[in-house]
């Protein structure tokens, strides 16, 4: 008898392959724009950290996980890597990057494995690009973050919906997470059997709740529950998403489980591809790093479906149209962009990203520390220019071009800038 795949993993080959590749090279290309660096971890680690990570009531830890002995029988468990994140937090406490230069931006792209019940979009062994940037608190971090996803939702000529939601802090969360127990308790009879142990375990697991959707949502909701840091936070991301272009749906039911995990999540969704439509996820999780053993650190990322997002692709009407266009990379940063005040930084955030479509790589800097800071930190990932946008530039649509090789600065008009970046950085 001829021996066949095994259930929930597949062999992919003609277009659904080359679909496949295209948007995991998609990605590349765009995380490298933004200042992403790779990190390529092992796909099995030991079983603790998912527990610690994931949460050992989540549904991945629970039920999910291919689990095995590390070597003769009674050694230590480990497990095929379910998600990414968990594997780069690790590595990153583990290289002592976490003491020594906590600012890190990390893409990965790989397969993940879980046993869980194979159907349209959900396979046992599936594709993640996933980001992580570590040591940014600021909201713009966030919203560059929507962008980013947005830079790839052109590039496949996609029409997706972003929902997202903040889930507070370790200020705020308390008094959230108490009024979702109260709701809890008052209507127990009606709660589904799932949701009485969450009840016990992870009461914010209530609101995704697949069983009673209404009564869901009519629970209490995060945001009602916000801190005004994490209210001012969640403002500002929205207002510099759609400054960007970017819309964006609040959803009060969007949440992830687990302490760490803080202020914003989203969720990027496709009416194409069925029943399981989120082609992307992720939020901050500024306890994570903290909680495996590290320094204080907050981290933020995501990770695309790379088969969902294909799904997303072959089933669009317009898939493959390219409105962004990336070229490779060379290993260069092209420049670090400072924004100075409110409007600089919605304003700047635009100038980025016009600089990365034409293929420059650029990172948006923290706007929550000052310009010495700033340009060390420029100095030290090897950025050739500063780009400043202050309130005067705005104001003439023009720019400071710092060239941070040979001291030299000069106003330069915004739409001369690719080319004054790209030209000095050609001749050198
Ligand atoms: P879902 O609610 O669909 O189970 P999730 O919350 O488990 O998703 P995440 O762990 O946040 O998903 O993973 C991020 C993305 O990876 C998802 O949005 C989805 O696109 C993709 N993904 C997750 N599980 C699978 C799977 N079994 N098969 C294919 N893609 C998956
Ligand atoms: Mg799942």
């Amino acid at each position: 008898m001829a021996i066949t795949r095994v259930r929930g993993f597949q062999d992919l080959q003609g277009l659904p392959a080359s679909v496949a590749s295209h948007i995991e090279l998609l990605c590349r290309e765009i995380a490298q724009t933004y200042d992403f660096r790779e990190i390529r971890l092992p796909l099995v680690e030991r079983v603790e950290l998912f527990q610690r990570s994931s949460g050992e009531t989540s549904d991945i830890v629970e039920k999910q996980m291919y689990v095995f002995p590390e070597g003769e029988e009674g050694s230590a468990l480990v497990a095929l890597r379910p998600e990414g994140t968990p594997g780069v937090v690790r590595a990153f406490i583990e290289t002592g990057l976490d003491k020594r230069d906590p600012e890190q931006r990390f893409f990965y792209s790989g397969p993940m494995f879980r046993r869980e019940r194979p159907q349209k979009g959900r396979y046992r062994q599936f594709n993640q690009f996933g980001v992580e940037v570590f040591g940014r608190t600021d909201a713009a971090c966030d919203a560059e973050l929507l962008v980013m996803i947005d830079d790839l939702r052109k590039g496949l000529g996609l029409k997706l919906e972003t929902q997202i939601n903040s889930l507070g802090c370790h200020r705020c969360r308390p008094s959230f997470r108490e009024a979702l127990l109260h709701f809890g308790r008052e209507h127990w009879g009606e709660l589904c059997d799932d949701c009485h142990s969450r009840m016990e375990r992870n009461p914010l697991r209530l609101l995704d709740c697949k069983v009673d959707v209404k009564l869901a949502e009519s629970a209490p909701k995060s945001l009602d529950y916000l801190c005004e840091e994490c209210r001012a936070h969640f403002a500002t991301v929205r207002e510099l998403a759609a400054a960007a272009g970017v819309e964006l749906i609040v959803n009060p039911r969007l949440v992830r489980g687990l302490d760490y995990y803080t202020r914003t999540a989203f969720e990027i969704l496709s009416g194409d591809v069925g029943s399981q439509s989120a082609v992307v996820a992720g939020g901050r999780y500024d306890g994570l790093v903290e909680a495996l053993g590290g320094s204080p650190v907050p981290g933020i990322g995501f990770a695309v479906g790379v088969e969902r997002l294909s799904l997303a692709v072959e089933s669009s009407p317009g898939g493959g149209s390219e409105e962004v266009s990336f070229s490779s990379f060379d290993g260069r940063v092209d420049a670090v962009l400072i924004a100075l005040g409110d409007a600089a930084i919605r304003h700047g955030m635009g100038v980025a990203r016009s600089l990365r479509k034409a293929g420059l790589r650029v990172e948006f800097s923290a706007p929550d520390r000052r310009m010495k800071a700033l340009l060390q930190r420029a100095a030290k990932i090897g950025a050739r220019f500063a780009v400043i946008v202050g309130e005067n530039e705005l104001n003439r649509k023009s720019v400071q071009l710092r060239d941070l090789e040979r001291s030299q600065q000069s106003e330069v008009p915004q739409e001369q800038l690719a080319s004054a970046i790209r030209g000095v950085s050609a001749a050198t």
